[in-house]
């Protein structure tokens, strides 16, 4: 890679939007080069990012359980757990990266968890037969989180890194083929601000909130990537959505928000159904030999810890078929009653006490599993009234995660030179399905360790770029255009809220591009979008001015963009005639209902180019597989 040398840095700018895992570790490390950086978020602080939120933990090729790991394996596990639809150069160097990030944030005093002797603990997570997942009790995205926006503190406290809170960006400056800026709003005042910079990078996180309801947080939304899409950035695989198999059910009509119980909680918890249909008993009562569980029956090798596409969709599978529990009947069981009793067996012979009954067992074991997942044991209780401790978790499947996002090359530049795409933003490495823990890694390898190197092969070639005058016609025209967006969103003053329209596009995406696709439903889809498109730009009611803190406001336009993009999935999911990890066309399953590829029409990535009108043509990126050989998905 071409680099820049330290007094050229001192005089490159560089934005950041976004100051979650991928933005706030690039900001701090680019800043730490020697770059000007410009960081921008929505929320009030950097730590308010989504990325706070995540609970189970970071993966990392170290073997420290020495099980067998190894960089090839993480590589091969991703480019499996993927079902062959990412690009395996990007997937072998988000391996090679994953070991830096341990030491990385160990260095910066993240609390990972630790074994008795001082050294660093791990527990396993889906699609792998490895112990690899790096932790902090459940709340592994805090403290990393907290890590990366020290760093970045400490860069803004050295007047390195201008910070913008409460700043949403609206659109990206394009001048001659180039990113050079963006135009954001003040969120407090409700002003228009142009922002110049040598590149710009989006670390702007995932989109699965256009199903409405969702684990991810309230205010996660698509609006940079799809500017930037609509100025010319192609959006890569946009159906690959993941519906993450341990969430808290849906409970009514009333929720705004889905909460994920985290996926750690599959290395003890055991999942299961009756074996008898519709079933009125309460989960004590039944047996153990009239209990099914499913997962351990047909994936013997991986059992519970089978990757989440695969476990997600054996539980709609049980439940479509009757077997389902709790009132809605759209839910399974997750329990944990003997693995507590395991480890009070293992805590009994600690205490010398032999031959322990059931209820000691149980006590014991009980303090095991409160130190192990408390807090997240907490949360299911506040959440349904329930005590987990006694009666097993009732869990179903929700929207959690995007694979798709703005296609990036090697370099994570996108379509548009100068413009990079970080962590959930971009499509990169998770292809049609996401391991556990794979997130975290890969915002923070592409923040910590991919775009410190590779930016400087387009910036080596910016060094004699003098700042952009902010009267440039193309800010003025790129703030005109917001402008007028803005002004058109208060001028409808129809009938209907933001959220009518919002909750509506989620029941369409849910419904027909949701765990289960077909053409007739996603042709339905598209055609039931573009009507809400129209009722939305006629109907929409928002109240208040544009000068002013407004969030009604601001969801309008989150929610406009969600109205396209929801399209965009649906003509993606229309196109991929196959089924592939999170990508389930029913036209497309083998007999015992898996998903089944097609290699040779679809080992490709499809990457969007957005078209006057909200139209879409079709780019693909043939993936080449060279040193992993292609195959039938099996975790039996
Ligand atoms: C409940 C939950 C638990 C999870 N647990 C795990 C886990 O245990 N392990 C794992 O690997 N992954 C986990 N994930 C996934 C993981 O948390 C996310 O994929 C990851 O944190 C995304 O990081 P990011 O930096 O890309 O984006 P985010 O953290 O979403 O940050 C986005 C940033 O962009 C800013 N932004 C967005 N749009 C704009 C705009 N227009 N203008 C200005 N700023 C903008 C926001 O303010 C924010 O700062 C979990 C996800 C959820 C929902």
């Amino acid at each position: 890679m071409p680099l820049v040398n330290p007094a050229n840095k001192r005089s490159i700018e560089i934005i950041v939007v976004g100051s979650g895992l991928a933005g706030a570790s690039a900001a701090a490390t680019l800043a730490e080069m020697g770059y000007k950086v410009k960081c921008f978020c929505f929320q009030d602080s950097p730590r308010r990012a989504h990325s706070i939120a995540a609970q189970g933990g970071i993966n990392a090729a170290k073997n420290y359980q020495n099980d067998g790991d190894s960089v090839y394996r993480l590589f091969y596990d991703t480019i499996k757990g993927g079902d062959y639809r990412s690009r395996e150069a990007n997937v072998h160097r988000l391996a090679e990266v994953s070991t830096s990030i341990i030491d990385q944030c160990v260095a910066q005093g993240v609390p990972l968890a630790r074994e008795y002797g001082g050294l660093l603990d791990n527990r396993s997570f889906g699609g792998t037969q490895v112990q690899r997942t790096f932790y902090a009790a459940g709340q592994t995205g805090q403290q990393l989180l907290l890590g990366a926006y020290s760093a970045l503190e400490r860069q803004i406290g050295m007047g390195k890194v201008e910070m913008f809170t409460r700043h949403e960006m609206l659109d990206v400056v394009v001048i001659e083929n180039k990113a050079r800026g963006i135009i954001a709003r003040n969120l407090i005042t409700g002003e228009l601000e142009r922002h110049f910079g040598h590149a710009v990078l989006l670390g702007t996180g995932g989109y699965g909130n256009v199903f409405y309801l969702s684990t991810n947080a309230m205010g996660s939304n698509v609006t940079a990537a799809w500017k930037a899409h609509k100025k010319g950035a192609f959006f890569g695989n946009p159906c690959f959505t993941q519906i993450h198999p341990t969430c808290i059910p849906v409970s009514g009509d009333h929720q705004s928000k889905l909460t994920l119980m985290s996926e750690s909680l599959r290395n003890d918890g055991r999942i299961w159904v009756p074996k008898k249909k519709d079933d009125p008993r309460i989960a004590s009562d039944i047996p153990e030999d009239e209990r099914d569980y499913y997962l351990e029956r047909r994936y013997p090798a991986f059992g519970n810890l089978v990757p989440r596409d695969v476990a997600s969709r054996a539980a709609k599978e049980r439940c479509d078929a009757g077997y389902g529990v709790g009132k809605s009947k759209l839910a399974v069981y997750l329990d944990f009653a003997a693995n507590t009793e395991r480890y009070g067996r293992i805590e009994a012979t600690k205490h010398n006490i032999h031959n322990p009954d059931h209820e000691t067992c149980m006590r014991l074991g009980h303090a095991v599993i409160v130190e192990k997942y408390g807090n997240l044991f907490d949360m299911y209780a506040q959440i349904t009234g329930e005590d987990p401790y006694k009666l097993p978790m009732r869990i179903y499947p929700a929207v959690h995660y995007t694979m798709g996002g703005l296609w990036v090359d090697y370099n994570l530049m996108t379509t548009i030179p100068g413009l990079y795409a970080l962590g959930e933003a971009n499509f990169s490495d998770h292809g049609a399905n996401r391991l556990g823990a794979s997130a975290l890694m890969q915002g923070l390898a592409d923040g910590y360790f991919v775009i410190p190197y590779t930016i400087g092969s387009y910036l080596s070639k910016e060094i004699a770029t003098k700042p952009i005058p902010l009267d440039h016609p193309d800010f003025v025209a790129a703030e005109a255009s917001v402008k007028a967006i803005l002004d058109k969103f208060i001028s409808i003053k129809g009938t209907k809220s933001v959220d009518f329209f919002h909750k509506k596009l989620g029941l369409i995406m849910w419904e027909k591009c949701g765990m289960a696709r077909n053409a007739k439903g996603l042709t339905e889809a598209i055609a039931e979008i573009q009507q809400l498109r129209k009722d939305f730009w006629s109907d929409v009611r928002v109240p208040g001015v544009v000068n002013e803190f407004n969030p009604e406001l601001e969801k309008a336009g989150r929610v406009a963009d969600f109205i396209e993009l929801g399209e965009l999935m649906c003509i993606d999911a229309l196109n991929r005639n196959e089924s592939c990890g999170g990508h389930f066309r029913e036209e497309y399953q083998t007999e015992e209902g898996e998903a089944l590829r097609d290699d040779e029409d679809y080992a490709y990535v499809a990457a969007w180019e957005f078209q006057e009108g909200v139209k879409f043509e079709l780019h693909k990126e043939q993936l080449k597989f060279e040193n992993i050989k292609i195959a039938q998905r099996s975790y039996k």
